[in-house]
């Protein structure tokens, strides 16, 4: 995130643990602008709390993505339940119009269907082949090249 200057897969040096951001009321553009999904969502618990879960979700292009950005200190936390049956329900739910469900562990990337978890590789771009520091959106966008692209939001 050029705002920040905070290269990919870092913490951002205005983080305090168990406080927050440090500069929340400063916070730049790029931070107000991210929209996390859990907060958008009232029916998902509080296990569904990033910190709590292990993971942020968000949605991308459009609605035509949900990325699940898993701590990469806890890569598997996404197949933990509730998680992992609630992500085959979307899935299935959203095999046709819905978003595609992808996790992103770091660099490399899965995509969840019904039927199975798709492992795309090491696909996410990297600071150095962004040509710059950048959060995760740019990392995402940066990612995109030749994964489909759907057309409505998880319900
Ligand atoms: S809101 Fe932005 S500035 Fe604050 S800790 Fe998070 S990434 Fe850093």
């Amino acid at each position: 995130m050029e705002s920040i200057a905070k290269p990919l897969f870092t913490w951002c040096r205005h983080f305090k643990k168990s406080a927050g951001c440090g500069i929340y009321e400063e916070r730049p553009h790029d931070c107000r602008a991210f929209i996390c999904y859990w907060l958008h969502v009232p029916n998902l618990g509080d296990a569904w709390r990033p910190d709590r879960a292990g993971f942020v979700m968000h949605i991308a292009d459009g609605g035509s993505r949900l990325n699940i950005e898993v701590e990469p200190i806890n890569p598997q936390a996404w197949k933990a339940e509730p998680f992992y049956s609630t992500f085959k329900t979307w899935a299935a739910k959203g095999n046709q119009r819905g978003p595609m469900l992808l996790v992103w562990v770091g660099r490399r990337c899965f995509e969840i269907t019904p039927d199975a978890d798709i492992d795309r590789g090491m696909v996410r771009a990297t600071s150095r082949q962004l040509g710059r520091t950048a959060g995760v959106g740019a990392s995402v966008q940066g990612s995109s090249a030749g994964l489909r692209a759907r057309n409505s939001p998880v319900n």
